[in-house]
């Protein structure tokens, strides 16, 4: 219910407080006509704005951005394997921008073979920004240790293997909860040198060996160990096409530590043994491992641009669409000729969303099951190149359910 009194004094205090900002209005706008608009000439008349933009300095700037002194073509060689060959755009000896060379087909090998045009375009985000990794703020500014490491270093490389509980001290059983500590190159190299010395001396001999059993290796593991403790050291290289340092540097570096087994087991170059390299695309399964088991083939040796002729793409563990950006249009490609797409996730990922077929598996086993069944129809159905398998593949070796060693012809053709 309404008061009365009350609605008429505010009745009264709105109005008068109305009253009081129009008045102040009126003379605030005098003000400003005068000292604003009143400094102000009239527009001139234009008919054609472009050109009499008033002020046009500031495109310079934007233009500005892509000015550059000097480029240069590189190879992107990331983990990814794409190679994308991109151009580097610098300013003042910084290197600014990165872009595709668009040249891929200008690439090719000592015969003169060259890649078709095809291949391009190529490159990706991650390639294109790689400047901001360079120089970024969280870059690596130069060599850093493990904590734990260090202190194991520093304290003469006592055995872990004598001494279990030393490994929870350093932390080599808790990984990824220690820091790292800068050092300077000198000493980088210092303790790289001290630990291959040590572990070299640790793990050889009778006395090795031992370390080796209690720490629980299988004894065919030490077939080629030889007694020299280098044979444990284990050395990654990166993708074999990833270069000279990457591959064969690692593979010469392995080798020569043949002078540190002389040294250390104080044995001739009849006896020494170098270390080994395993490489990440064969060994630690980046390349799945079988393919080379069953086929004889690294993945290197098979074309992305096979992709652009085949009648049917099956994409299994692979996703081209997100994970390999620069390899996607080989599908388009695959499509616009007429050819089928396959692709078995057990999500409906984005390649599944393109593929005319979608075979949903479940997480786990499902794609294993699938493809027996698979290799069962091509068998039953003689779907196979006879010819190729026997000389490219291991599918003829046939393993024997009472030994679980593979048949030998002898056992199979009398006389043999
Ligand atoms: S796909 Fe991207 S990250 Fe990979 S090599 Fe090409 S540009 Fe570099």
């Amino acid at each position: 219910m309404n008061h009365p009194s009350k609605d008429k004094s505010s009745e009264i205090r709105d109005r008068s407080r109305r009253n009081f900002i129009k008045a102040l209005g009126g003379v605030g706008a005098l003000a400003l006509n005068q000292r604003v608009f009143g400094g102000l000439s009239p527009l001139p008349h234009i008919e054609n704005p472009l050109e009499h933009y008033p002020d046009r300095d500031w495109e310079k700037v934007y233009r500005d951005q892509y000015r550059y002194d000097h480029s240069f073509t590189w190879v992107c060689a990331p983990n990814d394997t794409h190679m994308c060959r991109l151009k580097a755009f610098v300013r003042n000896g910084v290197m600014i921008r990165a872009e595709q060379n668009y040249d891929h087909d200008r690439c090719g090998d000592i015969y003169g073979n060259t890649m078709t045009k095809a291949w391009n375009p190529r490159g990706c985000l991650k390639g294109y920004t790689f400047q901001k990794r360079i120089y970024g703020p969280y870059r690596l500014k130069g060599p850093v240790v493990r904590k734990g490491w260090k202190e194991w270093a520093d304290d003469g490389f006592p055995s872990l293997s004598d001494n279990p509980e030393l490994r929870t001290k350093y932390k080599f059983d808790s990984r990824g909860t220690d820091s790292f500590v800068r050092v300077n190159w000198d000493d980088a190299f210092r303790y790289t040198a001290m630990g291959l010395q040590a572990v070299a001396g640790t793990y050889s001999g009778e006395e090795g060996k031992n370390r080796l059993m209690k720490d629980g290796y299988d004894p065919i593991t030490l077939t080629h160990w030889n007694n020299a403790g280098t044979r444990t050291i284990k050395l990654g290289s990166n993708l074999p096409l990833h270069g000279l340092v990457g591959k064969f540097g690692i593979y010469r570096f392995a080798n020569m530590l043949a002078l540190l087994d002389a040294n250390v087991r104080g044995v001739g170059p009849e006896e020494a043994q170098g270390a080994r390299d395993w490489n990440e695309y064969t060994w630690r399964g980046d390349q799945a491992p079988g393919t080379p088991y069953a086929t004889g083939l690294q993945g290197s040796d098979m074309d992305f641009s096979d992709m652009r002729f085949s009648k049917l793409v099956v994409q299994i563990g692979k996703n081209l669409v997100e994970n390999k950006m620069p390899e996607s249009h080989w599908l388009n490609e695959c499509m616009e000729r007429g050819g089928k797409l396959v692709c078995i996730t057990p999500d409906y990922s984005a390649p599944s969303a393109k593929s005319d077929y979608w075979i949903g598996t479940r997480p786990g086993l499902g794609d294993l099951a699938l493809l027996l069944s698979v290799a069962h129809l091509i068998i039953e159905n003689k779907g196979y190149d006879e010819d190729f398998i026997k000389k490219y593949s291991d599918l003829p070796l046939l393993v024997r359910a009472d030994t679980l060693k593979r048949l030998r012809p002898e056992e199979m053709i009398e006389g043999y």
